[in-house]
């Protein structure tokens, strides 16, 4: 397995409920990483560009409203396998579907405020790096 770079964010229903640091124990303790991590809000423009492929969704709307609606905490995650490793620990969209012990499962409330956002291909991931992160600002 290769050491892969994946992209992730803690959403505003996390931030808000203070699970910051448990979603990143839960990161640690699956072997991935934090390599790089920063609190920002973000406005519209930002939400919108960043799930653009999402803009003709009839939940698009809503979704970047959330998006924008507190602080999210954008991270660079490293590790074995680190784009399927996440989206494991994350588990399903809807926190309704997630196994046991996920974040999404222990965290999210809702399908639309489910916690966490993690890329779902090491293309995506490279993109969306890119998207929100200087290269001196990952310290691996
Ligand atoms: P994932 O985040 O698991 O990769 P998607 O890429 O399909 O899921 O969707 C992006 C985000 O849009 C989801 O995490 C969720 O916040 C929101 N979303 C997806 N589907 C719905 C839906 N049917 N209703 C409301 N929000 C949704
Ligand atoms: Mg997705």
């Amino acid at each position: 397995m290769a050491i892969e770079r994946t992209f992730s964010i803690i959403k505003p229903d996390a931030t808000k409920g203070n699970h910051t640091g448990g979603i990143n124990a839960m990161i640690e303790a699956a072997g991935l990483r934090i390599v790089a991590q920063k609190r920002v809000k973000w406005k519209l423009a930002d939400a919108k560009k960043f799930y653009a492929v999402h803009a003709k969704r009839p939940f698009f709307k809503d979704l970047v409203k959330f998006m924008v609606s507190g602080p999210v905490v954008v991270q660079v995650l490293e590790g074995n396998d680190a784009v399927k490793k996440y989206r494991d620990i994350m588990g399903a969209t809807n926190p309704k579907e997630a196994a046991a012990g996920t974040i999404r499962a222990t965290f999210a409330k809702s399908i639309d405020e489910n916690s966490v956002h993690g890329s779902d291909s090491i293309e995506n991931a490279k993109k969306e790096i890119k998207q929100n992160f200087k290269a001196k600002e990952i310290v691996g």
